[in-house]
């Protein structure tokens, strides 16, 4: 199935028209066919990827994108940027990545110019917690009585406690990837690589339909691990369809994000939604799940009974069987490098796993925080 997104996102319309174009530049009159890097999918994680290695100095850099940049799941994601929400839930080693990232991404907010559209943003988990979040709670947790809680989110039903968590991000994933992508020297869009050729343990030619790209190195960031001719790249891998919907304006105002319920963006409309679709194999939006997202917040927040949906699509999750990515060198091949799975958080983990991508290509050493997402002894091979 393909992973485009379908439907249509509230992240298209917030864009100018000049941020629109500059996802599908299309592809270059002189494009670069011996760069130092080849970058080989152009969603959060690419092109990450392609900023962090010019920034390492690792030479010049070519990204190319088969559709156009965030055609993927990076450009249907919600764009939460939570690491704490994972605390106690998942293992450590993603929450630290979470949090090395999330810290990138402020930097990077003051360090592109014009920035990347980064927005502060507080967490509310609503009681019962799962779990092994309330046994290991994030340092900074709040925790909030039902009465304060209401005070906060009038008319939330039933009223509850909560678990507040400051200091956290979201963003216009397509933004991010305009703003991030105009600092890359050549990205081509409508350009897949098809085929690889390899010699000696190194890869030395890309196949795309504007030739053949000869590169010194190559990091492949397409969602699930490509299947290219040449590349002997076998890692279990599937996709998790979810839902997103956002209503018109409404007069609520939420204090951040109130999950399971809905955030409020920028003019006063709420995004809810991100279910996980696991039994739908359906390639269209389903109207009967868009339902489903509005009357959830309906019931949470009843004066939104009427509320109206004006954006509704679904997108596809790059998933391994343990849920968690790898971030690791292409077997077998020592100019070569992949990143996939990345499943419910790759637009938080795209600049830390970018930066530790570059490092090792220009330091030819694994970093540390990415060493627990290695592939190697994680399926049975
Ligand atoms: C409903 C939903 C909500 C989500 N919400 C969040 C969230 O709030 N926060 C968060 O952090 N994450 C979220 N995610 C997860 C996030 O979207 C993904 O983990 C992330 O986008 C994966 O990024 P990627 O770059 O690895 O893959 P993709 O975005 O899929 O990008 C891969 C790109 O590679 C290209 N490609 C593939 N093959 C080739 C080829 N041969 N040649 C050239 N290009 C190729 C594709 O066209 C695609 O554009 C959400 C996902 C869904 C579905």
């Amino acid at each position: 199935m393909s992973a485009t997104v379908r439907g249509a996102t509230i992240w298209t319309v917030q864009l100018e028209p000049g941020e629109l174009a500059a996802l599908d530049p299309g592809v270059p009159e002189t494009l670069q066919r011996r760069p130092d890097v080849l970058v080989v999918g152009g969603g959060m994680l690419g092109v990450c990827a392609a900023v962090a290695c010019r920034d390492a100095g690792a030479g010049s850099v070519v990204l190319i994108e088969a559709g156009r940049l965030g055609s993927g799941a990076s450009g249907g994601a919600a764009g939460m940027l939570v690491p704490e929400a994972h605390q106690g839930v998942d293992p450590d080693a993603l929450v630290d990545l979470g949090r090395a990232s999330l810290a990138r991404w402020r930097d990077l907010e003051t360090s592109v110019p014009g920035g990347v559209g980064f927005l502060d943003l507080d967490w509310f988990g609503l009681a019962p917690y799962p779990e092994a979040f309330a046994a290991d709670p994030p340092p900074t947790a709040e925790w909030l009585g039902a009465a304060q809680v209401q005070r906060l989110i009038p008319g939330l039903a039933p009223a509850v406690p909560a678990v507040r968590v400051p200091g956290q991000g979201r963003v216009n994933p397509l933004r991010s990837l305009g703003r991030l992508a105009a600092g890359i020297a050549q990205v081509a869009t409508g350009c897949a690589a098809t085929a690889v050729r390899t010699r000696a343990g190194r890869l030395i030619a890309v196949s795309t339909p504007a030739g053949v790209i000869t590169p010194g190195a190559v990091v492949f960031a397409t969602g699930v691990p490509p299947r290219l001719d040449g590349l002997d790249l076998r890692v279990p891998s599937g996709l998790v369809k979810g839902h997103l919907a956002v209503t018109e304006p409404v007069p609520v105002i939420l204090p951040g994000m109130v999950a399971s319920v809905a955030t409020q963006l920028e003019d006063g409309r709420l995004l809810a939604g991100g279910t996980l679709d696991t039994e739908d194999a359906t390639a269209e939006v389903r109207p009967e799940v868009i339902e489903r997202i509005r009357s959830d917040m309906a019931a949470a927040l009843p004066s939104l009974s009427g509320v109206r949906i004006t954006h509704r699509w679904c997108c596809w999750r790059p998933r391994h069987p343990d849920g968690l990515p790898i971030i690791d060198r292409v077997p077998g091949l020592h100019n070569a490098w992949f990143t996939s799975g990345h499943y419910r958080t790759g637009i938080l983990m795209g600049p830390a796993t970018g930066a530790a991508l570059a490092r090792w290509i220009t330091a030819d050493e694994e970093p540390a925080l990415v060493k627990p997402f290695g592939q190697h002894g994680r399926f049975s091979e």
